[in-house]
This record gives structure tokens, sequence and C-alpha cells, in this order.
């Protein structure tokens, strides 16, 4: 079994569901008393929020990239960022890592083309749906991402980092969240991505309007295909 770098701490309550899903994984695969071999940087997430916030992506990307390099130092066989938000700073993280970095946005787009879905929802931090980088990205993979509207952006926004990422779930946020999706699916989407890895915190993916993609989950099992690909070739 490889080891997966887990790059997280945006924020731990979205890391902690991580590590819970991987080792569920891999007891899920491997039976027994399997579990997963992770080697984990978590940050204080301030001094994240305070460089997103400043506008200074090049330094999160170094923050970040040399939390991905200490992970490959450790044993680590890949790396994730445990956020879809800092998938902006990607590129520089995969260079300074060293190791095949897990991507979100990919190993998203991958699980809606299975199913063949063509035009998603994007629920996520403003950076994410505003800044182009998950956007274009999902486009070049063939998928036409909706964002919600000015307003409602900045709803879902404000409930990820207020509310979820410092663990807190109101009932009010679960039926703004659905309100939005309603409205989405009236205008033709055809699913909806969890696209912040703190979402199915507050809704459950398996339980909306319109097909729901977890991306914290997928991103999960991802790494887990990757941990496990020698022994699932073996056992096939
Ligand atoms: N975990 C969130 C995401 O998936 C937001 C936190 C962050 O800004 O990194 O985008």
């Amino acid at each position: 079994m490889k080891t997966i770098g887990l790059i997280g701490g945006m924020s731990w309550e979205s890391t902690a569901v991580y590590y819970r899903r991987i080792n569920e994984e891999v007891r899920r695969l491997r039976g027994g008393l399997h579990s997963a071999e992770v080697a984990m940087r978590s940050l204080d997430f301030t001094r994240v929020v305070d460089l997103q916030k400043a506008n200074r992506w090049d330094e999160a990307g170094a923050l970040l990239g040399e939390a991905g390099a200490g992970l490959a130092k450790a044993g680590a066989s890949c790396v994730l960022i445990c956020t879809n938000t800092m998938h902006l700073v990607a590129k520089p993280v995969a260079e300074m890592a060293g190791v095949p970095l897990i991507c979100i946005i990919e190993e998203t787009a991958k699980a809606l083309r299975t199913d063949g879905r063509r035009k998603p929802l994007l629920l996520a931090t403003r950076y994410t749906m505003e800044h182009g980088f998950y956007t274009e990205r999902m486009q070049a993979l063939g998928l036409e991402v909706v964002t919600p509207d000015a307003d409602d952006r900045q709803r879902v926004h404000d409930v990820i980092f207020d509310e979820l990422c410092q663990g807190r779930i109101e009932d009010c946020s679960r039926a703004v969240y659905h309100d939005i999706i309603r409205r989405a699916a009236d205008k033709g989407v055809d699913s909806v991505i969890l696209g912040c890895t703190e979402i199915s915190m507050l809704i459950d993916p398996d339980n909306l309007p319109l097909p729901g993609y977890d991306s914290t989950r997928i991103h999960a099992d991802a790494a887990v295909r990757f941990a496990l690909a020698d022994e699932m070739a073996r056992a096939a």
C-alpha cells in the first residue's frame, strides 16, 4: 500500500472527514484490521485565509508546496490538497512536492462525466466560483459549470467560512443551500457539485433535488485507488 499525503487544516473540519473516509474505504476494500498509510500536514487555517484575503496566492502556493515537499520526504507517494479553493495553487504545489498530486477538479470531473452529466451547478467558496481556475478547467474537461448569482455566491461563501469551517451546522443555512439548488434545477442544470470540502457536513449529497457530487468523498476515494492500485491489480 502506498502512503497518502494530506495537506490539510483547510479547514481541519473537512480534513477529519478525509481521514475517516480514506480509512473507511481501505477497510471496505481490504477488510480486517487494514487501515490507510497516511502522512498529514495540517496547517493553521488562519495563515491560509489571511493570504487568500490579501490575494497573496504566490505565498500560499509556497506554503502549501513546502508542506507537500515535507510529506514526500516523510514517505508520501502522492499528495492531496484537501480543499478545492487551494487548487488555485495546485501547479506550484505539485512542482515543489515532486510526487503526483491527485487533483480534486479532475477527479470530480471524471465522476460527473462517468455519469453522463454535462451541466452541473457549483457550490463553493467565492474563490472557487469566481477565479476561473475551477470553472475553466472543468470546461476543458467537457463540463459547462453554472454558478449561482452574486448574492447567492456570497451566501454560500459566508456559510462556509462563518459556520462550517468553525464546526457550526445551521438548519437555516441548509435551507438556503437547498433553495439555491432547487432554483438551479428549474433552470436546467443536471447535477450539483459540492465543490467545497466542508459542504457535505451541511447537506447530504445523496438526498438533494439533483444528483450530488461530493468533492471530498470523490477526492478521498481517488487517493485510496492510488494507494491500493497494486493490491487491487493483484486481486483482479
Ligand atoms: N475547504 C474549502 C474548499 O474546499 C474552503 C476552505 C479554503 O478556503 O481552503 O474550498
